[in-house]
C-alpha cells in the first residue's frame, strides 16, 4: 500500500480509474479519494447508471442464462429485472419516462448489437465478477475487467463501452493495465490482443499487443504513483471533462469565491 504523507490520502490499491483521474486532473483525484468530499458531491447521472445495468445484463447472459435462452427478449427482461432492482433510486435519477423511455431505446440497440458480434458466438473464458486483484512488489493492482476470451495463441481482454466512440480520446493505459494484472494472474497464458467493443455502435478497437507491453504499463504506473505520492498540492487542471465533473461546485478554477471550499 502507498501513502501520501503530506496529506494524510491513503492511495490503497492502484486501479485505472485512479490513475488516469489523477493524470487528469489532481484536484478532482483528492476529492475522488477523500470520501466524505465524494459522497456529498458524488452524483449518479442516467449515463453512469445504464453503464452499469448494462454491464449487469452482460455478465448475467453468460452467468445465469441457458444457452438457449441467450436472445434479444431475455436480455430485455434482465435489463428490466435490473431497473427495477433498485427503482426508487433509478426512477430519481432518470426522473421522467421520456428519459427513461430513451435509455431502453439504446439498451435495444446495444444488445442488438452486441447478439450480432463475434464476442456472442464465443465463450468467454472468464466473466469476472469480482476486480481482479494482484500485488507487484509493494504495489496492489486492482482491475474490474468486462471479460477475457482464450484462443490458441492466448488471451484477448474485453472491455465493454455503452458510451460513444470517440477515437481521439481511447486511453491504451486501461487495457494495457489490465494486461499487467492478467499477465500476473495467468502467467502461462499470453495476452495476444486487447479489444474496447463500443456496444452503441458495435465497432470494436484492438490495441496493439506486445510482450513487452507489461514493462512499459508498470514503468508508467509506478511513475505516475511516484507523482501522486510526491504531490503537496493536488491542484486543478483544466481538462475536456470537466463539464462531467462531481466537483466543479468546489474547483478553485470553476469558482473564484473558494470561503466554502472543504479543503
Ligand atoms: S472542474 Fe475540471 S479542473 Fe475543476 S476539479 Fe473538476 S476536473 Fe479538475
Amino acid at each position: 500500500m502507498v501513502k501520501n504523507k503530506t496529506k494524510d490520502i491513503q492511495i490503497g490499491a492502484i486501479s485505472y480509474t485512479k490513475l488516469s483521474i489523477y493524470q487528469q486532473c489532481p484536484f478532482q483525484y483528492k476529492c475522488y479519494l477523500d470520501k466524505s468530499i465524494y459522497h456529498r458531491y458524488h452524483r449518479d447521472t442516467p449515463p453512469l447508471i445504464f453503464g452499469s445495468l448494462i454491464h449487469g445484463v452482460l455478465c448475467s447472459f453468460y452467468k445465469d442464462l441457458l444457452v438457449k435462452e441467450r436472445n434479444h427478449q431475455q436480455m430485455r427482461r434482465l435489463f428490466k429485472e435490473k431497473f427495477l432492482a433498485d427503482q426508487i433510486k433509478h426512477l430519481q435519477i432518470f426522473k421522467n419516462k421520456q428519459t427513461i423511455n430513451q435509455y431502453v431505446a439504446k439498451a435495444k440497440q446495444q444488445f442488438s448489437n452486441f447478439l450480432d458480434s463475434r464476442f456472442v458466438k464465443t465463450k468467454p473464458y472468464l466473466v469476472p465478477e469480482k476486480n481482479q486483484r494482484m500485488s507487484i512488489g509493494n504495489l496492489e493492482l486492482l482491475a474490474k475487467i468486462d471479460r477475457i476470451d482464450k484462443n490458441k495463441q492466448g488471451l484477448e481482454i474485453i472491455d465493454y463501452k455503452t458510451g460513444k466512440l470517440y477515437e481521439p480520446g481511447i486511453d491504451p493505459l486501461q487495457l494495457n493495465f489490465y494486461q499487467l494484472v492478467i499477465s500476473q494472474k495467468y502467467p502461462l497464458l499470453p495476452v495476444v490482443r486487447k479489444t474496447y467493443f463500443y456496444l452503441d455502435s458495435g465497432k470494436e478497437i484492438s490495441i496493439s499487443t506486445k510482450a513487452s507491453d507489461n514493462k512499459k504499463t508498470l514503468v508508467l504506473v509506478k511513475k505516475i504513483v511516484k507523482q501522486i505520492d510526491a504531490d503537496q498540492e493536488f491542484k486543478p487542471k483544466i481538462n475536456s471533462k470537466c463539464r462531467w465533473c462531481d466537483f466543479r461546485t468546489i474547483c478553485p478554477l470553476q469558482r473564484p469565491d473558494t470561503t466554502n471550499a472543504p479543503f
